[in-house]
């Protein structure tokens, strides 16, 4: 076989392939290319999911008659000139291959008048070649047209999915140019339907709005800004290297299946980061079900010289510096905003909107209800201590040294539960209780199970999980395939506080189980836990030591149903109280309702 150098013409379009995969990505790039040029307003209009046109009209500072032809040319751009701005780059391109790529795989008009410019210039490229030229009178700005996207490539052609498919990768470009650049007057047409519009008049909450619709957004958390109604936190601040981390993030009952809701910005640029997702669902760990993630619209700003963006052509993977310490300013910032902010369900907006288990309709409002409450609990914080240094066990009180001691303490500022007095149980289920602001109605499986795992995950945190030992050891038989997977899990178990040995064949016997569990029927513990382990379907942020402990507190907790005396809830509330996170079980469902004294007087009519 000869060895021969491709075409310029068969080059190219190999190279497009990895700048132009689909229709979606000619829409990045255009937008991308109008933002650099500094529009105010970008126009995407489409037909046939991208296949017949996709073109993006934009008012930014236009091309030259001049340069018109060699913005085509491969590696043309006005972006960049010395490798040293390579590691300064503030643009969204810098590669000079979009517009080469794109005009290689299509049939391209391009109409551009530069500001001084008396007309415009009109050009026409067939396959990348110039087929057409002419002046023309033009407003100033771009206008790019692609027809017949992959007309000359029909493998790729053949790769594309259903024009629905096609249709909402596009939206979903164009919505995250317009989260991140609110400023930017957007329209995207299909079909000549207007599919998503925003005003550009800066304020991002109306850019979520058209984006997410009024109920989401309005329960929608900002991360990391400046003020938050009346509490004040800084935006996270590296001491070496300044990261800045804001935007917006659901509270964990707005949640789905997949990641595909966690949206990540580097300087104003839309990238895909396994690492950082899992940061954002990190932040969420306990608060959520499993096996569901959040919503979270981040933005990361930091020194062009820590982060790499020339990593792939596509531009949407990057490369920092300082990878631990994004993650973990991601990390911090999410989780606390989450843990500060998490609610307690408020029983007035239950019964005006009728729907048990959706957010509170006024749920912002009862946010400023509860900074309120914890002023007031301030002011009083003396008997507070009193209180609970008199009725919880002494292990129960969190005090400040052992707060700050904690890894974790400085995230957990969460909405502590006021001393509560209890006043009954209703239908075997729930403790009802009073609080200095109204009453509380209390899940006692839930907060049972939250004050298990949080027990749980000191103790094993200090790696000091206290083991209770079986005055009979008790033998459990299983199935063979479980019985090797047990096998295997015997020293995570024992660092669990489970003494399990091997006792014949596929079967074991348990000599001692946790303490903190010790009420539950040690066989029945372990097998739930290995039936757990072989379902295997957890989320990957959850270790298998933080599976069992989720699992055991379930079967461990007070089940709904069990009538509890005075004393036995007196006892659950105080342990509640003493929680770091009081407000929801470890699954994510919340573990008490409030009814303030206000909501009680307005439900009375006494308002
Ligand atoms: P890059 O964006 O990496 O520079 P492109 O191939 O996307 O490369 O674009 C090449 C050049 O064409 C850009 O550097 C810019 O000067 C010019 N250009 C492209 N699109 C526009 C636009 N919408 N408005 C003004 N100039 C543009
Ligand atoms: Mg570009």
């Amino acid at each position: 076989m000869t060895i021969r150098v491709l075409s310029e013409q068969l080059s190219s379009q190999i190279a497009a392939g990895e700048v132009v995969e689909r229709p979606s990505s000619v829409v990045k790039e255009l937008v991308e290319n109008a933002l650099d040029a500094g529009a105010t307003t970008i126009n995407v209009e489409v037909r046939g999911g991208g296949r017949e046109l996709i073109q993006v009209a934009d008012n930014g500072e236009g091309i030259t008659a001049d340069d018109i032809e060699t913005a085509f040319l491969r590696h043309a751009t006005s972006k960049l000139k010395t490798v040293d701005d390579l590691e300064l780059i503030r643009t969204l391109g810098f590669r000079g291959e979009a517009l080469s790529s794109i005009a290689a795989v299509s049939r391209l008009t391009i109409v551009s008048r530069s500001e001084r410019a008396q007309a415009g210039t009109r050009l026409v490229l067939e396959g990348g070649q110039k087929s057409d030229r002419e002046t023309v009178g033009a407003p100033q700005g771009t206008v790019i047209a692609v027809e017949n996207l992959f007309y000359n490539v029909p493998a790729r052609l053949k790769f594309l999915k259903s024009v629905t498919t096609e249709k909402r990768l596009i939206d979903e470009f164009v919505t995250r140019y317009a989260m991140a650049y609110p400023h930017v007057r957007f329209r995207l047409t299909h079909d000549n339907r207007i599919g998503f519009q925003t005003t550009g008049n800066g304020n991002v909450q109306d850019v979520l709005l058209a984006v997410y619709g009024p109920d989401a957004t309005r329960q929608l958390l900002e991360i990391g800004a400046a003020e938050q109604g009346d509490r004040v936190e800084q935006p996270v601040q590296d001491s070496r290297v300044a990261i800045e981390v804001t935007g917006y993030i659901g509270p964990p009952n707005l949640n789905w299946a997949n990641r595909s809701r966690i949206t990540l910005f580097v300087n104003g640029r839309w990238i895909k980061d396994k690492s950082l997702t899992y940061a954002v669902i990190q932040a969420y760990h306990t608060l959520l079900p499993a096996g569901r993630y959040p919503l979270g619209i981040i933005f990361i700003s930091l020194p062009p010289e820590q982060v790499d963006v020339n990593v792939h052509p596509a531009k949407t993977e990057v490369r920092f510096r300082r990878s631990n310490e994004v993650f973990g300013a991601v990390q911090r910032t999410v989780r606390g905003t989450l843990i500060a902010q998490s609610p307690v369900r408020s029983l007035g907006a239950w019964t005006v909107t009728g729907e048990s288990g959706t957010i509170p309709a006024d749920w912002m409002g009862s946010l400023s209800q509860q900074a309120f409450d914890r002023h007031e609990n301030n002011a009083q914080g003396e008997l507070q201590l009193d209180w609970s240094r008199r009725f919880a066990p002494a292990d129960q009180v969190v005090g400040e040294e052992e707060k700050s001691a904690s890894p974790e303490a400085p995230l957990m500022e969460n909405e502590r539960l006021p001393i509560m007095r209890v006043v009954g149980q209703v239908g075997a289920a729930y403790i009802i209780t009073e609080g200095p602001d109204g009453l509380y109605l209390i899940d006692q499986h839930a907060a049972h199970e939250r004050i298990l795992y949080e027990q749980f995950m000191a103790q094993w945190e200090q790696k000091d999980v206290v083991s209770q030992g079986l005055m009979a050891g008790s033998a459990v038989h299983f199935p063979p395939s479980q019985a090797t997977l047990l096998e295997e899990k015997l020293d995570t178990l024992d660092g669990l506080g489970f003494k399990v040995e091997p006792f014949g064949p596929n079967a074991f016997m348990v000599r001692a189980i946790p303490a903190i569990v010790s009420n539950t029927d040690p066989a029945r513990a372990l097998q739930v836990v290995v039936e757990d382990l072989e379902r295997g379907d957890a989320p990957l942020q959850e270790s298998i030591e933080d599976r069992i402990v989720l699992r055991v507190c379930k079967s461990a907790a007070i089940k709904a149903g069990k009538t509890l005396s005075q004393s036995e809830m007196e006892a659950l509330v105080q342990q509640l109280e003493a929680c770091r996170n009081p407000h929801t079980c470890p699954h994510g469902r919340p573990t008490l309702i409030h009814l303030s004294v206000a909501q009680l007087a307005r439900q009375f009519g006494r308002t």
